[in-house]
């Protein structure tokens, strides 16, 4: 995202930011690269009006450039201003190493890094602790050896944005559902097993709007499925104040008019 002010930003956030426009840039040089490559292809080959046609996508490649390279000034003044800060880089192969600079002599410059954006700012020690195994002896090399036999816990931007939003998922789909108030599956005996708040709320509705017309037809005849249709509402009024932590007499209130709309629109109808 781009930071307004640097000064106030965090060096995570800086260094976030300086990756996504080191991306950008690199993106746009490839291009410039290859276009040109073509051009002087086509140029070579006699055909100078198709060269003519690329000039456009260059010329905006190279003024995204510019542009990565305007926006990323005032982050590395900055970094330079607060005497720098911790950074980190992961090698990008199976079992790879982090550096604490990408100029380390066991790096080459066809090496792959994942800048480690979260790490920026961060204690040594911790960054350390994080890499275990994985921390470069050349980079870090007081690691005690204690830490240094432990196995990594380091994650690429990418897999913690990753892990983000599979929590968010996971936590948006619990939301939705419900259990017992132990945690077991809410099971009814009229409406099987129910998973989610919404089919708990539409079933506890019919549920007494439905016992309200055996009632109203034949009290006598219906006695047990009437229990039946009441446990199984009362059933679901204890999960759904189990989840909120509220009463079941404040949640029966809250439904009781969606009750007596469902015998109005439905059920009132069959009597
Ligand atoms: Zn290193």
């Amino acid at each position: 995202m781009p930071i307004d002010d640097p000064t106030t930003a965090t060096p995570s956030e800086i260094d976030e930011e300086l990756a996504r426009l080191g991306i950008e840039h690199a993106k746009a040089t490839d291009t410039v690269n290859g276009l040109t490559a073509r051009v002087r292809r086509l140029v070579n080959d006699g055909m100078d009006e198709y060269a003519t046609e690329l000039q456009p996508r260059i010329e905006q490649a190279r003024q995204t450039i510019a542009e990565c390279e305007a926006a990323a000034r005032p982050l590395d003044a900055e970094f330079e201003r607060r005497g720098g800060w911790t950074r980190a880089w992961l090698v990008l192969n199976t079992g790879g190493h982090v550096h604490r600079t990408m100029q380390c002599r066991t790096c080459f410059p066809s090496t792959r890094f994942a800048w480690l954006t979260q790490l920026s700012g961060h204690d040594e020690t911790e960054i350390v602790e994080q890499a275990g195994k994985a921390a470069c002896t050349e980079c870090y090399p007081s690691a005690p050896v204690e830490v240094r036999n432990r196995p990594s816990r380091i994650k690429t931007p990418e897999q913690l944005a990753r892990e983000a939003e599979k929590a968010e998922r996971a936590k948006a789909k619990a939301a939705k559902a419900i259990t017992a108030p132990d945690g077991t599956p809410l099971r009814t005996n009229q409406y099987g097993q129910i998973d989610t708040e919404f089919t708990a709320r539409r079933s506890y509705i019919d549920a007494l709007s439905y016992a309200r017309l055996l009632t109203k037809r034949n009290v006598a005849f219906h006695r047990d499925t009437i229990a039946e249709y009441h446990k199984d509402a009362q059933l679901i009024l204890a999960a759904l104040a189990a989840k909120h932590g509220r009463t079941e007499d404040d949640l029966r209130a809250e439904l009781a008019p969606k009750v007596e709309a469902k015998w109005n629109r439905e059920h009132r109808n069959w009597s």
